[in-house]
């Protein structure tokens, strides 16, 4: 396949890192991952301006303005006839001597490259099973950083207990998930944490606040706790690759009988038309 590193297009096995690439050595970099559906992009602009918005929280100057990156990524799409996948993108401070401090003038290295990925439908018929885990990461959360190891160890637990995903909690609020968004459902009513610095505000999460309030489903962003989490009557999770996703269950327990909720359904159904919309059938 071919990848997009710094300005141009490669082949896979040539896109190389230098080891002192100071994403490869401090995970000093940020990053995105966007859905591709029917060879289009959803949701790009939103995005690509999260990618500026997170290298700008962290000094690193991007090399392309959002429309020349845009093009730059369709360009990468239509070269690996990408239909339904993911494009994935880094941009690191750059290649420079090791040392803590940011070198001086280095240019940021940037690289981008596709994967085909299809829709999980099955985890969206028929929901996944979590656990809860203590939120350990820093509390610079809204920056979508190269530095995923909380994240990556809270997922490890998840997989370990045999489950898709972990739901972190602060101190008595549900944060988010290691790589989702996450969601409760009361009484008609979703809710979801404030997007402040302990969560990433997902594009997903943008994206399904902005359905409720077209389609008249009443939204609060404000945090819930575990026990909330426990008894809600719905809980599912979000994101670019897990879309609207049911949660079935919590620490083995199930969420009400471990049936789908319906306004989960009807968010999944609402999501689908945005995709639709957006990209085509
Ligand atoms: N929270 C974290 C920590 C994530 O890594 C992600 C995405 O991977 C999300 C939330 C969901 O964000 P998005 O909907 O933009 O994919």
């Amino acid at each position: 396949s071919t990848v997009l590193m710094n300005g141009e297009f490669i082949p896979r096995e040539e896109a190389k890192v230098d080891i002192e690439d100071r994403g490869y050595q401090f995970g000093d970099g940020i990053y995105e991952v966007i859905r591709v559906y029917n060879g289009k992009m959803f949701m790009a602009k939103e995005h690509l301006e999260r990618l500026s918005a997170s290298s700008e929280k962290i000094g690193i100057a991007t090399s392309y303005s959002i429309s020349e990156l845009t093009i730059l990524l369709e360009e990468l799409i239509a070269k690996n006839s990408l239909s339904t996948g993911i494009l994935y993108m880094q941009f690191t401070r750059g290649v420079s001597p090791r040392n803590h401090s940011y070198p001086e003038t280095v240019a940021p290295a940037f690289v981008a490259y596709t994967k085909p990925l299809s829709r999980p439908l099955d985890n969206l018929e028929n929901g996944v099973g979590t656990i809860t885990v203590e939120d350990i990461r820093w509390s610079r959360c809204d920056i979508k950083s190269l530095n995923l190891l909380g994240n990556v160890m809270a997922k490890q637990k998840a997989a370990e207990a045999g489950c898709f995903e972990s739901i972190q909690y602060r101190d008595l609020s549900v944060t988010e998930g290691s790589s989702s968004n996450i969601w409760i459902v009361n009484g008609g009513k979703i809710r979801t944490h404030e997007a402040n610095q302990f969560i990433l505000n997902g594009i997903t999460r943008q994206k399904i606040i902005q359905l409720c309030e077209e389609n008249g489903i009443e939204v609060e962003e404000k945090a819930f706790s575990i026990e909330d989490l426990i008894d809600a009557d719905e809980v599912f999770l979000s994101s670019t690759t897990a879309e609207v996703t049911p949660i079935t269950a919590v620490n083995n327990v199930p969420v009400k009988e471990g049936n789908i909720g319906e306004v989960t359904k009807k968010l999944q159904d609402l999501f689908v038309e945005a995709i639709v919309g957006e990209c085509g059938q």
